[in-house]
């Protein structure tokens, strides 16, 4: 048989621990002798981090600008305990926020649904797709104690020395209090990457805040989507059969559970924090969370929503068997080869994503499938299988 070609290459960010050992399965299960495979390869793995200083993601993250497509292993985010495992010169920070801040980009996380892991809505029929805003409000807040009576108040100092004052609150006793921010060009940045994305995967978008409540500050947010649609998307909105669709948070969250799935939803960063993880437990598992990373500007860079499966990982080094769920691994790589099928009209190599994705799914729904997923499966008389024999049968599929 005649591999599939490719004209660019992808760009492969390899990582950590249990994911690591599954990356290098599934590319020798079930691309390489499928595909003639070109990537651009940087290992950010823990161990290559510290020696690069760093300096590894970054180059990365500026590979995924110059290509546009990249697939990225899970990866550790360093904390105390992991600078003594691994004896790190610094406490390096999370590399999907360095890849985040270089792509300017938004994170879409969607389940990948199959029969007989059915979602705990009734309704849902059809995956829903997280938008995250990832910038400001809460995650870069300024907080205070207050300690007893007294005035607080928001300050504005303009480069010229000019204050603008807003009372915030008389506190006649103790309280607390928090500044947060955003910015005009981030949320730019997030109402175009949703459009862009809601075109590319046909899917209608809805957004919501709390702009009855919050008039400056949510407000912006809703009339930033709106400025940008009316501007940019409506027509290709309309072209393309989808609509965009602005409602309040607490209305958008009693739609979305009498819904049946099959849209985006745009959220606020906390909004999207919270939602996401209610979206994927009720889906069903987090190793059947999908997650790319859009930028305004077209890069993608896509990987699995889960971590680097740490616990799974010293049972492995132990010799012990793991039986650990490689699927959204394996759709991070076909959506990633079928995105750089769709830019260099390569056909064949879409049609491949289109098959190893089909046979990811036949395999679980044959009941054939990791532990995680027995353990919530309505199906009868399932195989349990490991970590690797799991990767086989889908091998044998395709
Ligand atoms: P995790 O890797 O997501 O795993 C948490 C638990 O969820 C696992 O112990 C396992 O439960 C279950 N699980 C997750 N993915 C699974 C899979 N594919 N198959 C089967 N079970 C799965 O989170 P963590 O252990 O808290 O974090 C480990 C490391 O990952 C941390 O160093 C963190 O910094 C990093 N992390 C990286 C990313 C990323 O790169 N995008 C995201 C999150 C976390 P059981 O143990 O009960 O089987
Ligand atoms: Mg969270």
């Amino acid at each position: 048989m005649d591999k599939i070609a490719m004209k660019t290459p992808l760009v492969e960010m390899d990582g950590d621990e249990m994911t690591r050992i599954l990356w290098k399965l599934i590319k020798e299960e079930l691309i390489l002798p499928f595909v003639d495979l070109k990537t651009e390869y940087y290992d950010l793995g823990l161990e290559k981090r510290n020696e690069t200083d760093d300096q590894i993601t970054v180059d990365s993250a500026l590979a995924a600008k110059k290509y546009g497509v990249a697939v990225k292993c899970a990866t550790i985010t360093p904390n105390a305990a992991r600078v003594k495992e691994y004896n790190l010169k610094e406490m390096w920070k999370s590399p999907n926020g360095t890849i985040r801040a270089i792509l300017d980009g938004t994170v879409f996380r969607a389940p990948i649904i199959v029969k007989g892991i059915e979602p705990n809505v009734r309704t849902w029929k059809k995956p829903i797709t997280i938008a995250r805003h990832a910038y400001g409000d809460v995650y870069k807040a300024a907080e205070m104690k207050i300690p007893g009576a007294g005035k607080a108040e928001l300050v504005f100092t303009d480069e010229n020395g000019n204050e603008t004052r807003e009372l915030i609150h008389n506190f006649k006793g103790s309280g607390v209090l928090q500044g947060m921010h955003n910015l005009t060009s981030s949320i730019e940045s997030f109402a175009r990457s949703c459009f862009a994305y809601a075109l590319d995967t046909k899917q209608d978008l809805w957004f919501a805040t709390k702009d009855t409540i919050s008039k400056k500050y949510d407000h912006t947010f809703k009339d930033i989507m709106q400025e940008i649609f009316d501007a940019e998307y409506a027509d290709k909105f309309k072209e393309a059969g989808i609509t965009y669709f602005y409602t309040l948070i607490d209305d958008a969250v009693a739609r979305v559970m009498k819904s049946e799935g099959g849209y985006i939803w745009a959220c606020k960063n906390y909004d999207g924090d919270v939602m996401s993880d209610m979206i994927s437990s009720a889906f069903g598992s987090l190793a059947m969370m999908t997650s790319v990373l859009v930028s305004p500007d077209g890069c993608y860079e896509y990987e699995a929503a889960h971590g680097t499966v740490q616990r799974h990982y010293y049972k492995h080094l132990q010799g012990e068997e793991t039986s650990t769920n490689s699927v959204a691994t394996i759709f991070a790589w076909s959506g990633a080869l079928r995105k750089r099928g769709e830019l260099d009209n390569l056909p064949d190599l879409m049609a491949f994503a289109d098959k190893l994705e089909a046979a990811t799914i036949a395999t679980i729904e044959e009941g054939k499938m990791t532990k995680d997923l027995a353990l919530i499966t309505t199906l009868e008389n399932v195989t349990v299988l490991n970590s690797a024999d799991f990767i086989r049968a889908i091998r044998g599929k395709l």
